[in-house]
């Protein structure tokens, strides 16, 4: 497959026609975002990442074990 590691120079490239590969979908209002446009909530165990425009909670992560 295709390398994962781009150049680190290309961060100016979140306007191109495809896709990248951390854009999240909400299937609930249909809004979609780079990951880092997303809420990070903390919970007991996990972190949510939700929604802004409707709450829904995308995905799960575990605490980062810093
Ligand atoms: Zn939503």
């Amino acid at each position: 497959m295709s390398a994962m590691e781009r150049n680190p120079n290309a961060a100016g490239d979140e306007e191109r026609r495809t896709v990248r590969k951390d854009v999240l979908f909400c299937p609930d209002c249909g809004r979609i975002a780079s990951s880092d446009r997303w809420e990070w909530n903390d919970g007991d165990d996990v972190e949510t990442l939700d929604c802004p425009n409707c709450g829904t909670t995308l995905t799960t992560r575990p605490h980062a074990l810093a």
